[in-house]
């Protein structure tokens, strides 16, 4: 059989435990067989990053950036246990933080749907993607703890010397706590960019919410942001594609969210986002059926696994256990990225690769066959369950 050329690459960085064992047969069972597969090979095992100082996060986000593609596997974000474990000398930023930066990029999640794992809310006929901003707001919050009566004030110095600006937060009359969050507005609208390139790319409506009928100034301009560049920027794209934008208040967007069909874009701010992804991710079935993708608004994809490096069935592996760790997640971040290669590079034979082999993988599962995670939650029951090594066989079979 001849093997699918590549014309340009795609920037490849491998991870950690169980994930690593994951990528690795997946790498050697469903695609070196059929691609004559291009990458740019990083390894972001915590081992590198510590060899190479954390230079090889910086240099992979970079290939990314240049190629236009990435694909991730997951990544120990080291702590104190781990410097422990691995023997570190240093404590690095975790690799998404970083990557996500360099990319400034907004973080995609969509459920893999199969039929036989239905989603908790039962009116739920199509996956809902949330899409978070990842700067600012709590998440980057000055707080102190208030002991006793006096006042709370904003204060604004401006750095060209002009006058300051102040405003009374409370007359705290007793004990209390106080919170002061910012965020910035090329932040905000790098973040609505990337929404309506993903919302275009995948043809889906766009909903954004906040609370601007209570918070004015502050989600008024978030929700000011995406309309300018709605307006400017997409609105004919969008006319044209028939994909629709829509903006409600949060509390709305949850009520219509539960009673809904799903097949939307779900822009979130950050601690909504935070929130909602774990909502949508436990009520659509199982972690390891969750796609993640980074894209910058400059239209740079990254694509990964939302799980993590599945710590604990590591050391079950390493024990010489046969594991039943479901690798679909993984799968789909080849093929994501293996689309947006071809997408980019007119090549529609991997295009249709990349369709077969997700096709193959759900229907693996659809037709009984499937690993542990999804046998515990599948409706009818599954008739086998696999492990990793077998599963992969058996979609590998049905390609
Ligand atoms: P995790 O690796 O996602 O695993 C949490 C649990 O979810 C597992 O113990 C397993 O449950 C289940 N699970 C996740 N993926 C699965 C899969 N593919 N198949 C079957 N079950 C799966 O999260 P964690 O244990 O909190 O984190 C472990 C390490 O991953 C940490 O060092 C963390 O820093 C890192 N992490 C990396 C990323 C990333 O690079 N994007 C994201 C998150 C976490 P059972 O044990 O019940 O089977
Ligand atoms: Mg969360």
């Amino acid at each position: 059989m001849t093997r699918i050329t590549m014309q340009n690459p795609i920037a490849e960085l491998d991870g950690d435990e169980m994930a690593r064992v994951l990528w690795a047969l997946v790498k050697e069972k469903l695609l070196l067989p059929y691609i004559d597969l291009k990458t740019e090979y990083y390894d972001l095992g915590l081992l590198n990053r510590e060899a190479t100082n954390d230079k090889v996060t910086i240099k992979s986000a970079e290939a990314i950036k240049r190629l236009g593609v990435g694909v991730k596997c997951a990544t120990i974000t080291s702590n104190a246990a781990r410097k422990a474990e691995y023997k570190l000398n240093n404590l690095f930023p975790s690799p998404n933080a970083t990557i996500r930066t360099i990319l400034d990029g907004t973080v995609f999640r969509r459920p893999i749907s199969v039929s036989c794992i239905p989603p908790t809310v039962t009116t739920w006929k199509k996956p809902i993607v949330i899409g978070r901003h990842a700067y600012g707001d709590v998440y980057k919050a000055a707080e102190l703890p208030i002991p006793g009566p006096g006042k709370v004030e904003l204060v604004y110095t401006p750095a060209d010397g002009s006058a300051e600006q102040r405003i009374i937060v409370s007359e705290m009359k007793s004990p209390g706590v106080v919170q002061g969050m910012h965020n910035l507005d090329e932040s905000i609208r790098s973040f609505a960019r990337a929404c309506f390139i993903y919302a275009l790319r995948e043809k889906l409506p766009l909903w954004f919410a906040t609370k601007d009928t209570i918070s004015k100034i502050y989600d008024g301009r978030f929700k000011a942001i995406f309309d300018e560049v709605y307006e400017n920027e997409y609105k004919d794209k969008c006319t044209a594609a028939g994909i629709a934008y829509y903006y409600t208040l949060i509390d709305d967007a949850v009520a219509r969210v539960v009673n809904g069909e799903g097949g939307f874009l779900w822009a979130c701010k950050n601690y909504d986002g935070d929130v909602m992804s774990d909502m949508v991710a436990s009520a659509s079935g199982s972690l390891a059926m969750m796609t993640s993708v980074l894209v910058s608004p400059s239209g740079v994809f990254e694509y990964e696994a939302a799980h993590g490096t599945v710590q604990q069935h590591y050391y079950r592996w390493q024990k010489g256990e046969k594991t039943s760790t479901n690798p679909i997640a993984l799968i789909f971040a080849w093929t994501g990225a293996l689309a947006k290669r071809a997408e980019m590079d007119h090549t529609p034979d991997l295009a249709a690769f990349a369709l077969r082999l997700e096709a193959a993988a759900i229907k693996t599962v659809e037709e009984g066959e499937m690993t542990a995670d999804l046998a515990r939650i599948a409706q009818p029951a599954a008739r086998r369950v696999l492990n990793s090594w077998e599963f992969v066989d058996a979609v590998a079979g049905r390609l």
